[in-house]
């Protein structure tokens, strides 16, 4: 292996470019030459292709966003997509290709291993729902705009004596609602993988003011339902004025915390490892504080779970 290439898919994620760099400086050390592949699969089509010296990735590791950009293609589904991608490293002589982002490009990375091109997976999404890692890069970070958020919107709060529904990323994962939810002391947590009863968030709130609670916060993650039908919901069950905050996309930028930056580095660093070692098809992850891998099916197959017993701890925190 003497060329490899790396980019970035999908949604963007704070971390990511620790990862770019990651990959980057770690390729150089062992001699191989790297190519930045810019706007993700679309750009792969297009030749958007441009070496990478160890100065391309000075000044980048505490940057939120991707400095190679990130797209969607729909085009890359196909199989002349992913056949015109494999063209494209070939002619700029790439032997492996580094792919960060979420599940949907793992999947494109899937495709190019099996048409025979290794490809190495690393998590980028700010939703913690791939599996095989404890945590995916951005995730952290995320948590802590949530978390500022949320303690903001406790000061008004409190101070109007008002119910508030926070609306927080997560289509399908409740991740970022619960850890969110748990560090900001939420009254009720609504996330997609369990369900909720009305009466039972509507008890809570009652008895909340029962003890002469002056306001209540719900953290909803976005696949549950849209904050202002929830609202409307809470404000006919219960009579209190609810106002909603929705939090979209600054969840997804910012400055990347020293844990997102550490983890990307691990993982970045240890993806040229397995190109080097003439290994593709792996996802890279951080189980238990070890890196591990594995096959892009394994990651597939293992369903991502909500700790549950982290949701039960938040109902019996917030009584
Ligand atoms: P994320 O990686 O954040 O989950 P997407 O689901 O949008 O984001 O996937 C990013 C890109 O990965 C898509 O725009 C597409 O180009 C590629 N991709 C997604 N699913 C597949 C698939 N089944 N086969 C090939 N490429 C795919």
């Amino acid at each position: 292996m003497k060329t490899i290439g790396v980019l970035t898919s999908g949604g963007d994620s704070p971390g990511m470019n620790a990862a770019v760099r990651a990959v980057v400086r770690k390729a150089i050390y062992h001699n191989l030459n790297v190519y930045g592949i810019y706007q993700g699969y679309a750009g792969l089509m297009a030749g958007n292709f441009k070496k990478l010296e160890l100065g391309s990735v000075g000044d980048i590791i505490h940057r939120g966003g991707t400095m190679l950009y990130t797209a969607r293609s729909e085009e890359f589904k196909t199989l002349e997509g992913q056949h015109s991608g494999i063209e494209q490293l070939n002619k700029h002589g790439v032997e492996g290709l580094v792919v960060i982002g979420g599940d949907g490009s793992y999947r494109g990375a899937q495709k190019l291993t099996e048409h025979g091109f290794p490809c190495i997976g690393l998590p980028g999404t700010i939703d913690n729902d791939i599996a095989g890692t404890d945590y995916t890069i951005g995730f952290n970070t995320a948590l802590h705009t949530v978390i500022d958020a949320i303690d903001k919107i406790r000061d008004t709060a409190t101070s109007h004596e008002r119910t508030f529904i926070i609306e927080v990323m997560g289509r399908h994962a409740g991740d970022i609602a619960l850890w969110a939810g748990l560090a900001g002391g939420a009254e009720t947590i609504i996330i997609p993988e369990i369900d909720f009863k009305l009466e039972d968030v509507v008890g809570r709130i009652k008895s909340g003011q029962k003890r002469g609670k002056k306001h209540t916060i719900i953290v909803l993650a976005e696949g549950v339902s849209n904050g202002m039908d929830f609202a409307k919901l809470i404000e006919r069950e219960t009579s209190l004025e609810t106002r909603v905050s929705v939090l979209g996309h600054i969840q997804r930028g910012g400055t990347p915390t020293a844990f997102d930056r550490v983890l990307a580095s691990r993982l970045g660093g240890r993806a040229v490892e397995l190109l080097i070692e003439g290994k593709g098809g792996r996802a890279v992850g951080m189980e238990q504080n070890r890196i591990v891998d594995y096959s892009f099916d394994e990651v597939f197959s293992k369903p991502h779970h909500i700790d549950e017993t982290m949701y039960r701890l938040s109902q019996e925190l917030s009584i």
